[in-house]
This record gives structure tokens, sequence and C-alpha cells, in this order.
């Protein structure tokens, strides 16, 4: 607690000891706990979970890659402050992970992947390797990650039980409807253009859950580089498929996507970029894309629409943005 919200409580102490305030004190303000997210979809949980019954912020924003992200002076003194921490887990923020082990020996600190059974996380180098951290590309999985984050504030909160219950229920079955949404407009695509080309490799779950074959020129991690045998296998598939469209994303570099579309259209085939998606990173704050459940409507939006599937105008809630 700061000094001044020591203060204060200590005000409202004395005034109810003193017999000036009414038997049922007000929350004050130093009782809403400051909860720290590393990632926007982190801190999207905790926002349909909490509410404003907690100070909710997230360390990166709009565009920011968590898998190369660093602390800054300034995140290091908000993990600090903070009265607990949620993080995405799996070492997606990989250089935070000696920084999350030691504020955990002093406060409460979550990995919301830490929710899900193991048998349904991706191992993508054999099973004595990480497993992919892109979790939240399947609605399934991430409403687990949403019900663990429901469980770890009820521990530490319990006078909230019953409203992150409430809250929790709702968000549950938006990402239901979101699965099903999903499922239709990616069951569209015809058989034989379901591939889905991108930067790098953090839609395997999505992939997975919908029935798409997903390649990311660069491994799970955008640290590592793609070579150059990666890219004429990748122009050769697209060639030979017939893949009309690629996908760049807003948190990593389409470098390596404009050479696999150069590549294809040298050997004659019309590859365009279907549009951009949120991989690691959401929209911008205040937007519907700047949701979890707008980041997911608008990548599934854009890639069945780009693949040739049946799609919305304006996505599952009709609220995307015009395309
Ligand atoms: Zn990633």
């Amino acid at each position: 607690m700061s000094d001044a919200a020591a203060s204060s409580r200590r005000t409202v102490l004395a005034l109810a000891g003193a017999g000036l305030l009414s038997a049922a004190l007000p929350a004050v303000a130093a009782d809403r706990p400051i909860l720290q997210a590393t990632t926007s979809q982190v801190a999207d949980l905790l926002r349909a979970i909490a509410g404003d019954t907690a100070t909710i912020s997230s360390l990166m924003g709009e565009g920011i890659d968590p898998h190369s992200y660093k602390l800054t002076r300034s995140d290091t003194v908000a993990l600090m402050k903070a009265d607990a921490v949620f993080h995405s887990g799996l070492f997606l923020e990989g250089k935070m992970a000696d920084m999350l082990d030691k504020l955990s020996a002093s406060k409460p600190v979550h990995a919301a992947a830490s929710a899900l059974p193991t048998d349904r996380l991706i191992h993508p180098d054999g099973a004595d390797a990480h497993p992919d951290p892109h979790v939240w590309m399947d609605p399934t999985l991430w409403r687990l990650a949403l019900l663990g984050v429901r469980d770890r504030l009820s521990s530490l909160y319990p006078a909230n039980t019953a409203l992150y219950a409430a809250n929790a229920d709702k968000a549950a079955a938006a990402y239901e409807a979101l699965n099903l949404y999903a499922a239709q407009v990616l069951g569209s695509v015809p058989e034989k253009t379901r591939v889905l080309v991108t930067a790098h490799d953090a839609f395997s779950y999505l992939g997975r859950a919908f029935g798409l074959q997903v390649v990311g020129i660069q491994g799970i991690s955008t640290e590592s580089e793609a070579g150059l045998q990666r890219i004429e296998s990748m122009v050769s598939l697209l060639v030979d498929r017939k893949i009309p469209a690629v996908f760049v994303e807003t948190s990593v570099s389409d470098r390596n996507i404009q050479a696999l579309i150069q590549g294809a259209a040298a050997k004659g085939h019309k590859v365009s970029i279907g549009g951009s998606l949120y991989s690691d990173a959401m929209g911008p704050p205040g937007t519907y894309e700047g949701t979890y459940v707008g980041m997911i409507d608008h990548n599934v939006t854009t890639i069945a629409q780009a693949l040739g599937g049946t799609v919305p105008a304006r996505g599952f809630q009709g609220r995307l943005a015009a395309r």
C-alpha cells in the first residue's frame, strides 16, 4: 500500500472509531487491488472477470511482440507495485522469465496457460521441447484460461467471488459463441485452400481447432530466422495448391511474407496479402479489435474471406470495421 493510501485508510479507521462514519464502510480506493498483466490478452481476461473492482493494466500494448519484449525500467516499477501479476505463460514472455520467477517469491504470479490440460498443448518440436505458447488462438482453450484466472482471483479476493463467477460466466458464453462462429466461417473455406500462411507460427491452435493447415515462415518464436530453403519450399506450396492469399501480422515484420509473394509471382502464381492478423497483440485500446473477442473475430473473418469462404460483412457481432 502506498503512504497516501495507508494514511487515507488510517483516517477512515480513525473516523469510524470516533463513531463519525456509519457502520457500513464503503470500499475505499486503497482496497482496489492493482493487477498487472503482461500482454493485452491477459489484461482482457482480468477486465472481463474483475471489471472495475481492480486497477488493471498491461505492460505490452498494440503491435508489441512478446517474444522479444524486454522489460523497461517503468515496467519493473509497475511489477513491483502490483498486488498480483498475471502473465500468459509457456515462455511466451521469454525475456521476462527470470523476473516473473523472482516476483513469485514476494507476490502472487499467475500464468493464464497454467489452467490448460497438458494434453491439449501443442509441441511443435517434440514432446520434450517447449509447448507452443499461442493458446489464446483457440477460444475453447482461452475459456479454460479465463476460468483459471477467475479461480485465482477468487482465492486472492474472496469477497468478490460471486461477482467474478457471474462475470466469468458471461465472458465464457461469449467465447463459446465466438468459437461456433469461427467454426462456421472457417468451415466455409474450400478444402483445397485451407492453408494459412503467416510470418511466424502463432496460429497452430487455431488451425487445429478449425481444420486449417498452418505454415509459419519463422518458428513459434519470432526470435528465430527464416532460412532461404524454408522460403523456397513455402513458395512451392503456394504455387502447387494455388493458395490465393498469405497474411501479415501486426506485431511481426512482413519482410518474409513479401519474399513469398515475389517468389510465387516469379513462378506465375499471384498471391495477395489476405489481410493483417492479430497474432500476439490485440488491436488499439478502446476499439472492438482491441478486445479478445474482437481480435479473434477479426482474424477468423479475415482468413475465411481471403481464402474463399463466406463471411458476414462485419463479422461475428456486426462490430468489425467495414471491409
Ligand atoms: Zn508469437
